[in-house]
């Protein structure tokens, strides 16, 4: 499977799926065929999570094609991504806390034969060999794959969660902190306290169309216990009244400036920042890194051909530049390094953002029940 770097081919995806492949996603979504048979699902995550389209495009596209009720599934899901970003922002000290808890086991592990064997897809179990190659390979795997992944990760080769998560980081070209971190802390157990995602040899059967043997799992496993509570932290999220002509720095996140709610405002120069490894906590594979490269590389084309002023610098540059907004990273490693480098910056955030993140304070199903009032306000 290849996901092409470009905010041409992410719409061509996505129109493709809308028009082909949506009206089934309810029914068939939790299948994962393999590597060469996508089409039940969207496969939009690695554009979503860089902003090279956005939530409110794929949800508007879908609403012309089927009614509300139809695509309510599929809305639901394209929202998880804001309500886990929101639920994250409110308490960002789990991001914090699980690097630091990151920090510690890697020492620990750095020789661990169980480990060692995990992560290069050496294990007794099949299909999680695959998936490791597929992960490496393909930089993306299935939604229920990776719930079994981490279930497998965690319950029967009894791996820490952090370690697996991080293994994620460093090859999905979706990876992202709050979707990542908060999906393995709740196939744990600890996101949702005493609740675990238990994979199950018939489960996976079921719905990889028995394309594996010997799925020898432990089926029996209690949850995860953390001693750590989190508080929400009141954090207070607004946008200028006016905003000025200033610069603006963008981050990978959101790399289709064209698209976001400020694409009228004018900047004097727009600076798409790029952050290497040495400046992040979780080490990118190159691959990854590349792919991040060339969609920095598309966002400056496409402001230069709208005769933007922008250029592609490292995260480390900021300090040369004044007087600046910033379109908000989120919770993650850009932002880590903002705090813990450069005293005051202007945040810019997005519509969407601001709206959603005050219904995530509670869980999913409490956000559920606001989706039909967060799409009418922002159409
Ligand atoms: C352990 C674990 C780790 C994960 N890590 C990431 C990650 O690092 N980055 C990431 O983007 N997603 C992550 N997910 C969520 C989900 O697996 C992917 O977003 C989804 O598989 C992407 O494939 P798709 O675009 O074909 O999804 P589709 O099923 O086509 O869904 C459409 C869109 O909805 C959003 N979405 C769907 N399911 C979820 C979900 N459970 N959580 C958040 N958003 C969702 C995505 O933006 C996706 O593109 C993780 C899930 C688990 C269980």
């Amino acid at each position: 499977m290849i996901f092409e770097a470009s905010r041409a081919k992410a719409v061509d995806k996505l129109n493709h799926f809308i028009e082909n492949n949506l009206s089934e996603y309810s029914k068939l979504r939790n299948f994962d065929f393999g590597p060469d048979n996508r089409s039940n699902i969207s496969c939009l995550s690695p554009y979503i999570s860089h902003g090279i389209i956005n939530e409110l495009e794929v949800i508007d596209k879908s609403l012309k094609k089927f009614s509300f009720s139809k695509n309510e599934k599929f809305i639901q899901e394209v929202l998880w991504r804001v309500y886990w970003k929101g639920w994250l922002e409110l308490r960002p000290n789990v991001w914090s806390d699980y690097l630091g808890e990151l920090n510690n086991l890697r020492n620990e592990f750095e020789k661990e034969q169980n480990y060692l064997k995990a992560i290069e897809g050496k294990t007794d179990l099949e299909c999680f060999n695959q998936w490791v190659n597929e992960l490496k390979e393909n930089n993306y795997l299935h939604n229920h794959t990776r719930m079994w992944f981490a279930s497998i990760w965690i319950f029967t080769l009894e791996l820490p969660w952090q370690l697996g998560a991080e293994f994620f980081m460093q090859h999905l070209y979706d990876g992202d902190a709050a979707s990542n971190t908060l999906g393995w802390r709740w196939v744990a157990g600890i996101q949702t306290q005493g609740k675990h995602y238990l994979a199950s040899e018939w489960n996976i059967r079921k719905f990889t169309n028995n394309r594996f043997q010997n799925i020898k799992l432990n089926e029996d496993s209690p949850p995860k216990v953390s001693k750590k509570s989190y508080a929400l932290t009141k954090q207070e999220f607004n946008n200028p009244q006016n905003i000025e002509e200033k610069n603006l720095l963008i981050f990978e996140n959101n790399l289709a400036f064209e698209i976001t709610d400020f694409k009228e405002n004018k900047f004097e120069k727009i600076y798409i920042v790029s952050n290497k490894n040495n400046n992040r906590s979780i080490k990118l594979s190159k691959k990854l890194l590349k792919f991040k490269s060339l969609l920095m590389e598309d966002q400056k084309k496409r402001l230069k051909d709208k005769s933007i002023d922008c250029e592609i610098i490292d995260i480390s540059e900021i300090e040369n530049i004044e007087n600046y907004y910033a379109l908000y990273p989120a919770v993650g490693e850009n932002l880590d390094y903002l705090n813990s480098n450069i005293i005051k910056m202007n945040f810019l955030y997005r519509n969407l953002d601001l709206l959603a993140w005050q219904f995530c304070n509670k869980g999913f199903f409490n956000f559920k029940n606001y989706i039909p009032k967060i799409i009418s306000s922002l159409n």
